[in-house]
């Protein structure tokens, strides 16, 4: 580090914080922006700042969002009747690029997993089970990741919600073992979507 500038080498140090940033890439987007318009470094560091302070998560399906209740929640045409437990709002996003789901979401924010210390607690599992006991629920259909956490937590939920007599399925194979919702192509999520089972 010593051969750069103190601010270009703190430049390197914050972008290489950021998942999937190497040094290398991170040197690289770092001289990049030394060469950006002084007005386009304004416009991105305003975009970084905006982003966190005018988003929240929605008092409902904990999504994140900028309007509380999200755009998804406030849709009079979505079934609130089905709920599709995710672990993370970017699966949101691949399921809504399906266009095969018409009902609500649920966003633990992360999965059980004793390995990194995460237990229950520690995801929106409890805001679930209040959801389920206020409204009219039919369907939970568990959405999370086919890892070993995904599972995990796939199972947890499933062994609290079958008593409360919903039906309760788990997205069909398709999705590759270990993979994330996140990646899989629209066609493979709307058929595991599709071939859902009751568990
Ligand atoms: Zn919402």
């Amino acid at each position: 580090m010593d051969y750069y500038a103190a601010p270009i080498a703190r430049l390197i140090e914050e972008f290489s914080k950021l998942p999937g940033i190497g040094r290398k890439t991170a040197q690289r987007l770092a001289f990049h922006v030394l060469n950006m318009r002084k007005d386009d470094a304004q416009n991105l560091s305003n975009a970084i700042l905006e982003a966190i302070e005018k988003t929240r998560y929605c008092s409902e399906c904990a999504n994140i969002t900028d309007i509380d209740p999200c755009f998804i929640c406030r849709n009079t045409r979505r079934e609130k009747s089905v709920i599709c437990v995710v672990e993370s709002p970017r699966d949101v996003v691949a399921m809504e690029r399906t266009k095969e789901f018409s009902g609500v979401y649920h966003v633990l924010h992360g999965a059980i997993s004793p390995m990194e210390g995460i237990g229950p607690e520690e995801l929106r599992i409890r805001e679930l089970l209040q959801r389920l006991q206020t409204n009219e629920v039919r369907e939970v259909i568990l959405a999370t990741n086919p890892t070993i956490e995904g599972e995990a937590t796939a199972m947890y939920l499933s062994k609290l919600i079958k008593p409360l007599g919903i039906k309760t399925t788990r997205l069909a194979h398709g999705i590759p073992v270990g993979g994330d919702l996140e990646y899989a192509d629209e066609v493979t999520l709307s058929k595991a979507l599709e071939g859902r089972r009751e568990i």
